[in-house]
């Protein structure tokens, strides 16, 4: 049973079909045209391509810009997580409900991932006990043969390396920093490194994580180091030469800075980057 457009009532159901295909033609046209929308956040006058389709809200856009959409989102990271763990403990059963509903309608992907991933893990496990026992039976053969391989494989190894050593900076970005700060402070000042970090420094990794944590400001995160960065409140430039380094990078001299300035939850913040 066809219907004139006109005259549907609101409550037919083909009513937002039609609205839908209103919509389309709208979007259709504004793109062939080329035409503007002003973002609410940066103020910029752009094309419509950078606006993302939103079919709820008046104009049929999202009333800011995809780049300010992808800035807010980084910027926003810690909140939003927290906000949805907020959620989740508030609307358990909403939460459940949805879930069971996802369950239900991806049973048979669910499974197939589900096997997959036993069986890779099994694999896994087949894998590094063969290598143990292998180890065990013979050590010193095993370790020439693992020395032989490095050396006939040199790309390889070093393709590893990479990624290994990625992964552990990602998953532990303070002892990456707590090097960094002796080592360019020593650089800085031009002096050799003579012991390990933990002797010269006179405090852990550790200890600078949480040294950190208890001056961080408003979306700062050991997730978004890099972004912000460890700075001497008195300049290692400012120390004379002769100065012991532990003095130089004492935990009353560093403080976590934005790189560069920024407002953060209406909070004026001046990076260090900007200083000079
Ligand atoms: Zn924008």
């Amino acid at each position: 049973m066809k219907k004139n457009f006109i005259f549907v009532h609101y409550k037919d159901t083909n009513f937002f079909l039609y609205m839908q295909v209103f919509i389309d033609f709208i979007h259709y046209f504004c793109y062939i045209y080329n035409m503007e929308k002003i973002c609410s956040k940066c103020k910029h006058s752009k094309i419509l391509s950078e606006f993302y389709i939103d079919k709820s809200a008046k104009c049929g856009f999202v009333s800011f810009c995809k780049e300010c959409g992808v800035n807010s989102r980084k910027q926003n990271k810690e909140k939003i997580k927290e906000r949805n763990i907020k959620y989740a403990k508030n609307n358990p059963q909403t939460i459940k409900l949805s879930q069971k509903k996802s369950r239900v309608k991806n049973k048979e992907k669910l499974k197939k991932y589900g096997k997959e991933y036993r069986e890779k893990l099994e694999n896994k496990i087949k894998k590094s006990k063969a290598n143990k026992k292998r180890y065990y039976e013979n050590p010193k053969k095993e370790s020439e043969r693992k020395k032989k391989y490095r050396k006939d494989n040199p790309e390889k190894i070093k393709e590893l390396d990479k990624i290994k050593n990625k992964k552990f900076s990602n998953s532990n970005p303070h002892i990456i920093a707590w090097r960094s700060v002796l080592k360019s402070s020593l650089n800085r000042l031009g002096k050799p490194k003579e012991g390990h970090t933990i002797e010269l420094l006179g405090y852990s990794a550790l200890d600078l994580k949480n040294h950190m944590i208890s001056l961080f400001t408003d979306g700062m995160s050991w997730d978004n180091h890099g972004e912000w960065h460890i700075d001497h409140i008195k300049r290692v430039s400012e120390f004379d030469k002769d100065t012991a380094i532990d003095i130089v990078n004492a935990l009353s001299n560093l403080r976590p800075l934005w790189g560069t300035s920024r407002i953060v939850s209406g909070v004026f913040y001046e990076g260090n980057l900007n200083r000079g």
